[in-house]
Parts: C-alpha cells; sequence; structure tokens
C-alpha cells in the first residue's frame, strides 16, 4: 500500500494504477461502516484507493472538529490489512493553501436537514469532495447511505459538474443492538451507548407504522418525536419524512421516502435514517456524466 501526503505525490502514485479504480472518502478513525466501502470497491474496481481528512470546513464553529477522534497508525493498518492500494493524508494546507477562495454550494438540497443545523456544512463537504475526484480521477466513489444527504448532495454536485464517475451508495452498518457505526459513537459514555439505540428504535417504530398502514407523514414524524422523548439521555434536533431525492418534507408517504432523524445524546450529536424499500430500490447507483 502506497502513501501519499503531497498532492504531487498522490497524483503520481494515482498514475502509476491502470485500470479502473474506486475511491472511499473519510474522515478516518475507521469502523466496519468504511471498511465496508473498501471490501465493496475491492469488489467492484482495479485498484481501490482511500483518504483519511477530517476536513475542517465542514465543522462549525461550535463542533468537534479539535476533538473529532483521530488513529492515523490504526487507520493505514486496516487499510492495508483490506488491500488497499493508494492513500492519501494530506494536512489541511495541502487541501487548503494560503489564500484558497473557492467554494461549491449545492442548492436546494443541501439546505433542510443537516444543512439547516450545520451552517456550511455541505459546503464544506462538496468542496473536499470535488478536490478528492479532481486529486485521484476515480472511476467509482463509495459513499454510506448512513449519510443519506450527503449522498444527495455529491450526487448532485457531480451531475452538475459533470464528474466522469459514478457514485455507488452502500448500506448503513449496524452494531448487534442497531445503533449505526460511527466515529462519534466513541464519544459515548457507557449509559450514553445505551441511549444511543434510541435512534434505530424510534426509525423502527416510524417503519412499523408505515407497513401497519399508516400514510400520514406528520404522524409518522410524532412517532419517532415521542420515541426520542421517551430516552431521558436523548435530545430531538430534527425528525424528518422527506422525497429522498429532493429531501422535501412529506404530507403522506410512499415506498421510498427517507426517514431521518438527528438526536443529541449529551455532548454527542448522531444520525440515522431508513430508506423506505422499493420494489426496485437496488439502484443505488449514479452516473455523474450521464
Ligand atoms: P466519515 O469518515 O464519517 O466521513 O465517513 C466516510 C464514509 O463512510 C461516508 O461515505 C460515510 O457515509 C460512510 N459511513 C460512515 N458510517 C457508516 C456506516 N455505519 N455504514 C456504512 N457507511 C458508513
Amino acid at each position: 500500500m502506497k502513501t501519499a501526503s503531497a498532492l504531487r505525490e498522490l497524483r503520481d502514485l494515482r498514475n502509476t494504477l491502470k485500470g479502473t479504480l474506486g475511491l472511499v472518502p473519510t474522515m478516518g478513525y475507521l469502523h466496519e461502516g468504511h471498511l465496508s466501502l473498501v471490501r465493496r470497491s475491492k469488489a467492484e474496481c482495479d485498484h481501490t484507493a482511500a483518504s483519511i481528512f477530517v476536513n475542517p470546513t465542514q465543522f462549525g464553529p461550535s463542533e468537534d472538529l479539535s476533538r473529532y477522534p483521530r488513529d492515523m497508525p490504526r487507520d493505514l493498518a486496516l487499510l492495508e490489512a483490506e488491500g488497499v492500494d493508494l492513500v492519501w493524508t494530506p494536512t489541511p494546507d495541502v487541501v487548503y493553501p494560503p489564500d484558497f477562495q473557492t467554494w461549491i454550494t449545492v442548492e436546494k438540497v443541501s439546505q433542510p436537514l443537516e444543512g439547516a443545523h450545520r451552517q456550511g456544512h455541505f459546503r464544506g463537504v462538496a468542496t473536499v469532495v470535488a478536490k478528492l475526484f479532481n486529486a485521484f480521477t476515480p472511476d467509482r466513489a463509495y459513499f454510506g447511505q448512513k449519510d443519506a444527504q450527503q449522498v444527495v448532495v455529491i450526487r448532485q454536485m457531480a451531475r452538475d459538474l459533470n464528474f466522469p464517475l459514478e457514485i455507488v451508495v452502500c448500506p448503513t452498518v449496524r452494531e448487534d443492538d442497531g445503533l449505526a457505526l460511527s466515529s462519534r459513537n466513541a464519544y459515548l459514555k457507557p449509559d450514553e451507548r445505551k441511549a444511543a439505540t434510541v435512534l434505530y428504535r424510534a426509525l423502527i417504530c416510524a417503519q412499523e407504522a408505515f407497513e401497519a398502514g399508516e400514510r400520514d407523514a406528520g404522524r409518522l414524524r410524532a412517532i419517532m418525536s415521542s420515541t426520542i422523548a421517551a430516552e431521558p439521555l436523548a435530545r430531538e434536533d430534527y425528525v424528518s419524512v422527506a422525497g429522498p431525492e429532493t429531501l422535501a418534507e412529506l404530507d403522506s408517504v410512499e415506498r421510498g421516502a427517507l426517514f431521518s432523524i438527528a438526536v443529541r445524546i449529551g455532548a454527542t450529536r448522531l444520525i440515522d435514517n431508513f430508506l423506505l424499500e422499493t420494489s426496485n430500490s437496488k439502484s443505488q447507483t449514479f452516473n455523474g456524466d450521464e
């Protein structure tokens, strides 16, 4: 496995890779969710690359940038064990040199949900992902359904800016009790870790109500809210029942809808979502060059 921190070095190493390249962008502190993306890329591409970069521009001023968990030696060992070919570990000044002043704003789909609660978050995400696409020129890029809105924003950006690559979305990997794996789970104290299953429980309650025939989005949101309210350590940021592409809130719900929630457990903010299965929901890829 080759690693690079300078951009020139990365480009030189990338140019030695012939055949198709899959890219897995990450902020490190890797877990099985990240590794599931790596494995999917390994299965579908001739070569697999990853980036480890805690992107400062997607954190708000009151967010957890300085305490975001990091363990570069462990991350590199995990990627090497998976057979990754190339890893980029830039420092912030490599990605954002002095006098950096070009930003990518994806408009409508960045506004609700996470965008409404994390000012500037998706501007940082879209900008860094565009830079990663330019640096690696991958044939496919792998993202987790865990960050559902991020997928929508990046698809829109890839389409609007004609990035010639395929966006592949991989299912959310969960702990046995349903908690979605996240680097931020490391912040949770033992009682908070137990309470954190409330996100999954709320989503399951809403899904069960839908399967039992409930089609009123307001009532489905209320079911999620009351599940969260019943957990003493949890505080709701938002619950949403929205269209999977526009992310606009729905009045009445059909298959394919996106249920998503953001909850604070103590000082830790967690998100999760379910995409209600449709009969043709297998088509989870998008080619940005179409
Ligand atoms: P992050 O390091 O949190 O920026 O995540 C890097 C990539 O891994 C993103 O595409 C995430 O959506 C994805 N990811 C994070 N957690 C999970 C999970 N539990 N299951 C699947 N993918 C995940």
